[in-house]
């Protein structure tokens, strides 16, 4: 491939406080991070791929995320990238920070999915495989397992980082509660645990119900967001319409119709609201994120290159809005009704 990259990449973010250490680690992470669940699977546009990740670097979105499973078929979205990385972004490989997950279902029999130090350790080899690189810079064990003994699966982790397999590890979906436990085992273990991946957004609170998003801050460990925009129902692309191209009606695996049809009422409402900050229904939605001190940074789709430098303008407005408290209750008026 013949990319360069932006020279001005970090020159137009510098001293904007764009990077951000990721809890109380050194690891710097940037506001927005882009990640490959969806469109970099067997049947996707391969130039689209490339065109999302090279505006995502090109703009200072030094993070990609990804997991085993992301396809389909399994395991694409890792050998999409990691052919992304060989002909084109590998030689900025020291400029990325590259993430992968093993949790859930990934192949068959019982030792491909879950918890185990069997699944973990076997499903990294893969993942780096596909990817076609010695190590990522973190992995993350993607959901809890409550038939597997925490120190097993810990235990692995430990593993895999003093085998230079990963840089860092991240805890994905765990509870706050459970992360205290997960955490004392991976200090006794001197495990860099970094950071946790939860979803969260204006329409899915559950890390302030289980106790992760307090815990993660007491513990000094960053806080990247999935689903920040609800799959793009937190976008204008739901507000009139349900258009052909979108998620909801291409895909339809993880966000239906219905569901969107039935948050319209309040997307609409939310929609007002983020016009009064002079913003787009998505920028609210990650502005919202951003001002919260638990955030290091929040995780976005994409399913074209605009939507990233769409979302990216999200953190610009952020840093130069305040958002009161007042102002805030609205959206919390909005949700509760
Ligand atoms: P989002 O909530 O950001 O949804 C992304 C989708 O929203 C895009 O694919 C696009 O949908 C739409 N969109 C994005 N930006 C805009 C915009 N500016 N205007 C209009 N529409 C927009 O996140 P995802 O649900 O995709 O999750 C993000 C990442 O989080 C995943 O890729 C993955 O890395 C991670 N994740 C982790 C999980 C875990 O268990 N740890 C689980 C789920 C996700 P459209 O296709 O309609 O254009």
């Amino acid at each position: 491939g013949d990319y360069k990259a932006a020279e001005n990449r970090y020159k137009n973010v510098e001293g904007t406080g764009f990077y951000r250490h990721c809890g109380k680690s050194g690891l710097m992470m940037p506001p927005l991070a882009l990640g490959l669940w969806h469109n970099f699977g067997t049947n996707d546009d391969y130039e689209n791929m490339k065109k999302m990740c090279f505006t995502a670097f090109d703009n200072g979105i030094t993070h990609f995320d990804i997991a085993n499973n992301y396809g389909p078929v399994y395991g694409s979205a890792e050998e999409n990238f990691g052919k992304i990385l060989r002909e084109e972004l590998g030689a900025y490989r020291d400029e990325l920070i590259i993430s992968t997950k093993a949790g859930f279902d990934m192949w068959e029999g019982p030792y491909g999915n879950w918890g185990s130090r069997k699944y973990l350790i076997a499903s990294l080899d893969q993942s780096l495989k596909r990817l076609g690189i010695p190590y990522v810079d973190i992995f993350y064990h993607h959901r809890m397992d409550p038939n597997t003994p925490l120190e097993e699966t810990m235990g692995a982790l430990a593993q895999i980082v003093k085998s230079g397999k990963a840089l860092y590890v991240g805890l994905s979906n765990y509870d706050g509660p459970t992360m205290a436990k997960a955490e004392r085992i991976l200090d006794e273990l001197h495990v860099p645990f970094v950071i946790n991946q939860n979803r969260y957004s204006i329409l899915d609170r559950s890390v302030e119900n289980n106790g992760l998003l307090k815990q993660t801050y007491a513990s000094g460990k960053g806080l990247i967001c999935f689903s920040p925009l609800a799959q793009g129902m937190l976008t204008d692309r739901y507000l009139k319409d349900m258009p052909a191209d979108s998620r909801a009606v291409k895909d339809g695996r993880f966000l239906h119709e219905d569901q969107v049809l039935e948050t319209r009422p309040l997307l609409n409402q939310l929609n007002e609201i983020a016009a009064g900050y002079d913003m787009k229904l998505s920028e609210l939605a990650i502005a919202w994120l951003l001002n919260k001190p638990e955030v290091t940074t929040v995780l976005i789709g994409a399913s074209k290159p605009e939507q990233i430098i769409s979302n990216l303008k999200a953190v610009e407005k952020q840093a130069h809005t305040v958002m009161t408290d007042d102002e805030l209750q609205k959206i919390e008026d909005a949700v509760a009704a």
